[in-house]
């Protein structure tokens, strides 16, 4: 089976995602229940943007070629007006922020750089032709297309709509995404566990993550470290979209996830990455869905879900890009670290980002130090140590 490095798996994460072609079936939501969704048709533009030229300042609409001057004022224009007239030689015309420049004029000087005295105006200086001017459709052309299918919609996505008038939306089905924990040590959230024994919180990160990533996750019980039970909630999982499973991919004797999906005629693509946490990670198709095995401490499950199976519920859900914003920041201290492995690191990311601190922490199931990070630092293989002040790579959480 393939041991693969951080980059080669994701590459084999994106390449494996887009072969499979997602087609999402699609259905219309309202504009206020868009945010987050991702439009499943193109957005063209109803008109020219702006429909008129319009002045960006408030001022004197003129044109340039009179200018320096002094000019007869015939009258004015505010923002939801049309003046009817035209503008002639030597004449300028009030004009207010967001109002269409008057027929004959070409731009707009500041009200700030002219002296007004009756219906006269005086304008010391020149100005370029069309300046303070927004052309028309210098912005959009009517029919074009402003966003494209498979685009996830933010807040200025929720305006583009809004602008070109569709109240409603057609956007991608979310995809469906069952999450299934593994093991016998582990209880229910609600339960007192034994000494021995841990609830079970990978489910719940699990499955905010993929909500997070635009999926609908439904969570199966709790699968016992049994061939049977695991077998038989594995392919109950394997009827979703996708299907992700939390634990028992290590080399433990108990450690039956591969084995159930081999059964199941599962292809794998990778079951090793040279990461920390997850190096134990288990990607492959059966049933003609994707799955993604993570290994089931909390950090390596939640870590994995980030950096692979975020952006395959992403390309799931019909998005055209899969992102990974690895960002620089500067390290606020020296840091050290075992060659080998890309490292995935508790970190705290200054509030401007510009500064980045690693957080001490104990191992892949340290949750509180993780709860106390904003970010992950993330380290190259080869490197052995960065001094306070280099730049390092940052992933946000
Ligand atoms: P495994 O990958 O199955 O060997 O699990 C490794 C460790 O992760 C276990 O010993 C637990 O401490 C922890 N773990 C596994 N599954 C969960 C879960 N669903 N929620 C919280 N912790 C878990
Ligand atoms: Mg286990």
């Amino acid at each position: 089976m393939a041991t693969l490095t951080f980059e080669q798996a994701r590459q084999c994460v994106l390449k494996n995602l887009c072969a499979a072609q997602p087609q999402p079936k699609i259905e219309v939501v309202s504009l206020s229940e868009a945010a987050g969704r991702v439009l499943a048709k193109p957005l063209t533009s109803d008109r020219d943007y702006p429909s008129l030229a319009r002045s960006v300042r408030d001022g004197f609409a003129v044109r340039a070629a009179d200018l320096p001057g002094e000019l007869l004022v015939i009258g004015e224009v505010r923002a939801g007006e049309l003046f009817p007239g035209d503008l002639q030689p030597g004449q300028a015309l009030e004009i207010m922020t967001g109002a269409p420049l008057p027929r004959g004029a070409d731009s707009v000087v500041m009200v700030e750089h002219v002296t007004v005295a009756g219906d006269r105006v005086t304008v010391p200086r020149t100005i370029e032709h069309g300046e303070n001017v927004s052309p028309r459709a210098s912005q959009a052309r009517e029919n074009q297309v402003l966003l494209e299918a498979g685009h996830r919609l933010g807040f200025s996505e929720i305006a583009l709509l809004a602008m070109v008038g569709w109240s409603t939306v057609p956007v991608y089905v979310r995809p469906q995404i069952a999450i299934l924990a593994t093991g016998d040590e582990i209880v229910e959230v609600k339960e007192s566990p034994l000494d021995y024994q841990i609830r079970n919180s990978n489910v719940e990160s699990l499955a905010v993550q993929v909500r997070r990533a635009g999926g609908c996750p439904t969570i199966l019980p709790i699968a016992r470290d049994t061939y049977q039970a695991t077998r038989e909630l594995a392919e109950h999982g394997l009827r979703f979209d996708m299907l992700l499973l939390s634990g028992g991919v290590s080399a433990g004797k108990y450690d039956i996830v591969e084995r159930v999906l081999a059964d199941l005629g599962a292809e794998f693509f990778f079951d090793r990455v040279l990461i920390m946490p997850g190096q134990p990670l288990v990607f492959g198709k059966a049933h003609g869905r994707f799955f993604f095995g993570l290994p089931g401490n909390p950090a390596s499950t939640m870590v994995t879900f980030e950096i692979f199976a975020r952006s395959a519920v992403e390309l799931l859900g019909g998005q055209k890009q899969a992102h990974l914003p690895l960002l620089w920041s500067k390290l606020s201290q020296d840091f050290h670290q075992k060659t080998g492995l890309t490292r995935f690191l508790p970190a705290i990311l200054s509030p401007d980002g510009a500064e980045v601190t690693p957080l001490s922490w104990q191992g892949s199931g340290d949750v509180p130090s993780l709860s106390r990070a904003n970010a992950f630092l993330v380290t190259e293989p080869d490197r052995e140590s960065w001094a306070a002040g280099e730049w390092i790579r940052v992933l946000l959480k």
